[in-house]
């Protein structure tokens, strides 16, 4: 069923129109397409009467401190609470299940607040929200949040069109992805239209890496990338204190999952590394391999079927452990 049907749409309208004092927020270690889905509503919120605040689980990296209205963003401790719990409606952006906001779980699921869901990652929490659209198809939430507005007769201003962009691109990898379809360039297009400087954000997301960064990039491609031809798979594992060499900052270590699927035989890559006293699992894949289940089954976490993610409570020695004596059952597929 198109989910921007007119049941939905009038319902989330009617929530909007009923609500005082709006929450929206999104999943931790906030990426393009998250601060981009959040702050696109937020954006077009403040220009109309409503209390509205971008609450979100932990920091933003520094790539995205250009975004319109970003400095009004507020990071999650005890003392916003009372505000969540009080809110009249809460959007649930680019994730689907509360455990993906961390600490903000409980007050999350214990807020009085009706809840619309945008996202676009597969199996969503049942029960959680009044209105879903929710869309695996969909190459980033923002393009989601686009068709909300466009459903819901919200105008979309210039920020808001320069947040949404941001979450295309950032989603999409500059649309080289296979996620990116007909209808995000369709949104694309609708946001060319209109007057922003769509290459100025293009530089603020790749051409502003500090030295070190770019340095890190290249110890990592050269000391610390594993590639297993046999099974079409490579991994990159990093300690905090390698990366500390290089004067590491939140965010730098972005797409560094990727860079082994520039080789034309590997199809599976993954990224482990220390951040925040757990191990960070990233997972990437090329065609129809998914990584998703890997994730799932092995990392308690999940994702999309290309690009995924999980956690662990055990040393990055282990975890690279598990991933090696996982990697010959997982990759059957992968093996000529
Ligand atoms: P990343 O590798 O960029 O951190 O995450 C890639 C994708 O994997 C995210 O867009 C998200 O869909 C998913 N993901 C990452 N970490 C987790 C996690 O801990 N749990 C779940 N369920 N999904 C995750
Ligand atoms: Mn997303």
């Amino acid at each position: 069923m198109e989910i921007f049907n007119k049941f939905s749409l009038d319902k989330a309208t009617e929530l909007i129109q009923n609500a005082e004092k709006i929450i929206l927020t999104a999943h931790l270690n906030p990426d393009g397409d998250a601060l981009g889905s959040t702050l696109a509503l937020y954006n077009i919120f403040k220009k109309q009467d409503k209390v509205c605040s971008v609450v979100l689980p932990n920091n933003i990296p520094d790539t995205f401190k250009w975004m319109p209205s970003c400095n009004d963003i507020k990071i999650w401790n005890s003392e916003l609470e009372d505000e969540i719990k009080n809110a009249d409606l809460i959007f649930i952006l680019d994730f689907n299940t509360t455990t993906r906001v961390d600490k903000m779980q409980k007050v999350v699921e214990e807020s009085k607040a009706k809840k619309i869901m945008i996202d676009h990652h597969p199996d969503p929490q049942e029960g959680l929200c009044e209105v879903y659209f929710s869309d695996p198809q969909a190459a980033a939430t923002c393009e989601l949040v686009y068709l909300f507005c466009k459903g819901c007769n919200l105008e979309v201003n210039l920020e808001a069109a320069r947040c949404i962009f941001t979450g295309l691109v950032t989603d999409t990898g500059c649309f080289q992805f296979n996620c990116t379809g007909q209808r995000t360039f369709q949104v694309a297009s609708e946001l060319a239209a209109m007057n922003f400087d769509r290459s100025e954000i293009i530089h603020h997301i790749y051409d502003s890496y500090s030295e070190g960064r770019m340095r890190l990039e290249g110890y990592v491609l050269s000391q610390k990338m594993k590639v297993f031809e046999k099974y079409h798979t490579a991994y990159i594992s990093l300690t905090l204190a390698e990366a500390e060499k290089f004067g590491y900052r939140v965010g730098d270590t972005e797409g560094f999952v990727n860079l082994p699927l520039s080789i034309e035989t590997v199809k599976f890559s993954a990224f482990f590394m220390e951040r925040d006293g757990i191990i960070r699992c990233s997972f990437r894949s090329k065609g129809g391999f998914k990584v998703n289940t890997i994730a799932q089954k092995y990392f308690n976490g999940g994702g999309h079927d290309n690009a995924a993610g999980g956690k662990s409570y055990k040393s990055l020695d282990e975890v690279v452990s598990r991933f090696l004596s996982i990697m010959p059952k997982v990759t059957k597929e992968l093996q000529d």
